[in-house]
């Protein structure tokens, strides 16, 4: 889509007319746009272009979406309060008080002042401006205004355009996401790449361009392959390619993955009529192409928390390519498309649809505090605001990017109880920014916070009351353990500390004589069997602990490990060796050997089951979804061991090629230790393996490696 400087007000109107058809409407626009025209007389944007244009364009963004007759004349009179002097009760006289606060609902938000301002944090200007919104279509007019300001700003200086730039990305954009807005987000953040990094935003659409033919050919025909297939089984449908936004190309570049990787993801669309079609349609492809595991995403039956639904899969297809596809109805479409905005239509009790949506879809950023209103005083009024905004909440992230509000204070385990009780209850630990916290951790703003669970826990521990913040965290807690009395834990206690022992050959009864049972107590500072029993019944001890206490020398460095994680100790114990695991003294580690860390590079830690701790780095696919057996691991500073790791060259030619590589190591810290030819068909590829101290060292020797004549890419290997 494309800013339409010439655009005429009949432009608009045909637009207007493909969807509302009542003429009273109608001419309601006809009279809006009468009027902004009127007032906006004379006034030239900085482009010289009359400013009304920039009015209608607003508004044609908003027939795009189908918006209703009341939200396309707020949008022609957007500006006219700030712009033209013309007061709220003016447009409630000539339009009725819905379409005023509408207008001053667009334009209270155009006065908040984001920029420059340190104390509030970027999370708090989107709570702001969802706060001050009273009705949903003001954010929606708010992003039609942005976007077209964002397409025609190329006229403002550098400055301006970038500052512009970042807070669309950072304020609307997820506002926009929530929403389901998603065309309008796309395209907000293309723009907003444009002007904050034009250098990788045009490399990128260059790139494209180059091999948009090539990728074009495979797409068509994949495209036609499925068709036959359904048409084989008569279902009707549509097939379309589908471009990537340039904006996720620029994610997943900027998270190291490698162009090639990305662009080779061939992306089509199925759309059909029914939701059973689309089901039938997965099945019918998966039976031609075989699915690449762990692709399939059912968001039909789950649908995301912005409404979007749709069946995503990836296929090997024809020519060996991957192709992910999404099949999904036209209804759906047009919510995938357009999110909250796609609601217009539906009137339920006189009051439309989008109203009640609006209600669900921003509760999330809805504080408890009421919004005071100070007549006329918008300074005090957008204060007030803040302050009380300021005062006790956050903002944090699941990884999915959906917000939770909580109040100041809170841990991970009231984010957990947020998110759903049963990850609550089954939660065993937290990882903050992809980091392992422990769980006492007070979480800040902006933080993204995943909760590991695991089914087998039995439900929270009783120490956790401590550690809560949240009322409603507290009270989930404790009602469990209200559910269950005492009976059930001596039990269950009992039954955990005898099955513990039988897995270990020790006797029940013998253990359980007079002396230990003594010194147990003694340990534990209780009383009795009662005690004990309910102790373990509910989690506060864990049976090995107790069976520890007897044997002593029993402890595996792994439980010990599970104990320490469990007991959230974090300080740093050092070992002898290169690298320190956090909370634990003296255990195995192993190198892994598909992503080969080295001294430097960002790792974390895979508890094996019985073999210590295997060290990959942090962007290592193999560790991706084992998030509950991952524990935080450090390079120790002073190492002295010289690590492996592999890399790959590519080259153009191969004359000289290994004499270079090699010559290269001599001014260098580096060892090769072998190479071998990978590629030798048109593009040269060689593997070297090279012993190293650390990255500073390998990252020098890419660097060099990467000036030699004929080398196209240098890149360590993840196996
Ligand atoms: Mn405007």
């Amino acid at each position: 889509m494309k800013d339409k400087p010439n655009i005429t007000f009949e432009e608009l109107l045909n637009k207007v007319k493909d969807y509302i058809s009542d003429t009273k409407e109608i001419e309601l626009i006809c009279k809006a746009y009468d009027f902004a025209a009127e007032k906006h007389k004379g006034q030239k944007r900085l482009d010289k272009t009359d400013y009304i244009k920039h009015s209608l364009n607003v508004a044609y963004i908003l027939a795009e979406i189908s918006a209703d007759y009341q939200t396309i004349c707020a949008g022609l009179l957007h500006d006219t309060i700030d712009k033209c002097n013309v007061s709220k009760e003016d447009i409630k006289e000539l339009f009725g008080s819905e379409i005023a606060n509408l207008v001053y609902g667009v334009t209270r938000i155009n006065r908040l002042n984001y920029n420059g301002d340190n104390e509030t944090t970027i999370a708090n200007h989107r709570k702001i401006l969802v706060g001050l919104t009273e009705d949903v279509r003001v954010i929606i007019i708010k992003m039609a205004d942005r976007l077209h300001n964002m397409r025609t700003m190329s006229i403002l200086n550098e400055e301006k355009q970038k500052e512009n730039a970042n807070e669309t990305l950072e304020i609307l954009v997820p506002i926009a996401h929530r929403l389901g807005m998603n065309r309008i987000k796309t395209e907000l953040e293309e723009l907003s790449l444009r002007y904050l990094k034009p250098d990788v935003y045009f490399s990128i659409v260059e790139r494209l361009n180059k091999s948009k033919n090539e990728r074009n050919k495979y797409v068509e025909d994949m495209m036609n392959e499925v068709s036959k297939i359904l048409n084989e089984h008569g279902i009707k449908h549509e097939v379309k390619g589908r471009a990537k936004s340039i904006y996720s190309i620029y994610r997943k570049l900027d998270k190291g993955k490698r162009f090639k990787d990305i662009y080779d993801l061939l992306a089509l669309r199925v759309f059909v009529n029914t939701e059973s079609e689309c089901y039938q349609v997965i099945g019918l492809i998966h039976s031609k192409f075989r699915p690449v595991p762990n692709r399939l995403k059912d968001y039909i039956a789950m649908p995301k928390s912005n409404m979007y639904q749709s069946l995503h899969t990836t296929v090997f297809g024809i020519d060996g390519n991957c192709f992910e596809i999404q099949i999904r109805t036209y209804e759906m479409d047009k919510v995938a498309e357009h999110g909250i905005a796609s609601h217009w239509s539906y009137k339920e009790n006189g009051k439309t649809m989008i109203q009640d949506t609006m209600e669900e879809k921003l509760q999330f950023f809805r504080n408890l505090m009421e919004i005071k209103e100070n007549d006329g005083d918008d300074d005090s009024f957008v204060k007030d605001v803040r302050d009380d905004i300021l005062n006790d909440t956050i903002y944090v992230y699941t990884p999915k990017g959906d917000v939770i509000e909580l109040p100041k204070g809170s841990t991970p385990i009231d984010f957990a109880y947020r998110v759903h009780t049963k990850v609550g209850h089954t939660m065993v630990g937290a990882i903050v920014n992809e980091r392992i916290v422990p769980l006492d951790y007070e979480l800040k703003n902006n933080d993204i916070v995943r909760i590991n669970t695991n089914k087998n826990q039995v439900g929270p521990s009783l120490s956790w009351l401590d550690i809560v913040y949240t009322s409603s965290a507290k009270n989930k807690i404790k009602s469990y353990f209200n559910k269950i009395d005492k009976e059930e834990y001596l039990k269950k206690g009992e039954e955990l500390l005898n099955n513990e022992l039988r897995k270990k050959k020790l006797s029940i009864n013998e253990f359980l004589i007079d002396d230990n049972l003594n010194k147990i107590y003694k340990e534990l500072k209780i009383d009795n069997s009662n005690d004990l029993y309910i102790g373990l019944g509910n989690n506060k001890y864990s049976p090995n602990q107790i069976i520890n206490i007897i044997t002593g020398e029993n402890k595996t460095k792994e439980e010990l490990l599970f104990n320490k994680v469990n007991n959230h100790q974090t300080e740093e114990i050092h070992n002898k060796g290169d690298i320190i695991v956090e909370g634990i003294n003296d255990i195995k580690v192993n190198i892994s050997k598909c992503c080969r860390p080295i001294p430097g590079d960002e790792i974390t830690g895979y508890i094996s089951s019985g073999n210590g701790i295997n060290i990959h780095r942090i962007i290592c696919p193999n560790v991706k979804d084992l998030d509950e057996r991952l524990i935080d691991v450090s390079w120790n500073k002073q190492t002295n061991q010289k690590y492996s790791t592999y890399l790959l060259v590519h080259a153009t030619d191969n004359k000289d090629i290994l004499f270079n590589i090699v010559a290269k190591t001599s001014n260098s810290n580096i060892m090769v230790k072998s190479i071998n030819t990978i590629n030798s068909d048109g593009e040269y590829i060689f593997e070297i393996k090279v012993s190293v101290s650390n990255l500073e060292d390998l990252n020098k020797f890419m660097i060099d490696l990467r000036n030699i004549s004929n080398v196209t890419n240098v890149e360590r290997v993840i196996k």
